[in-house]
């Protein structure tokens, strides 16, 4: 049986719940680059081994990281509203305010998403 944790309270979550994910790249960005005269003569050799010598000793997963990195989050209803809210000062406890309208109890009501104790029978 599958089963999820909530990347934001910590929360298990049953097989089928409702579930978030949450998908974030963060790449380094760069300008269109511009070749001029003195590009074409400087020396690259050197300038590559300065750099390789510069990385030698630095963890391979860091200089990744400083390049790509892809992020992965399975939310909980309450922490993907949360989310929504603030995506960069995300708190879980931002998640629902008293009074909204809890969505994961309306799918479930409406038949969209099946609860863990309406699972379907194993026996055929
Ligand atoms: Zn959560």
């Amino acid at each position: 049986m599958i089963t999820y944790r909530c990347d934001g309270c910590g929360k298990e979550l049953e097989q089928h719940a409702l579930r978030y994910t949450v998908e974030i790249e963060v790449k380094a960005a760069y300008d269109k680059m511009q070749v001029g005269l003195l590009d074409l003569v400087r020396d690259h050799r050197a300038e590559m081994l300065r750099l390789i010598e510069r990385l030698k000793h630095r963890d391979p997963k860091e200089i990744e990281e400083s390049v790509y990195k892809r992020i992965h989050l399975d939310l909980c209803p309450n922490c993907q509203r949360a989310f929504n809210k603030n995506p960069l000062r995300f708190h879980p406890e931002q998640g629902l305010p008293a009074g909204e309208v809890d969505i994961d109890s309306f799918l479930r009501s409406i038949g969209v998403v099946q609860g863990p104790d309406e699972e379907e029978s194993p026996e055929r």
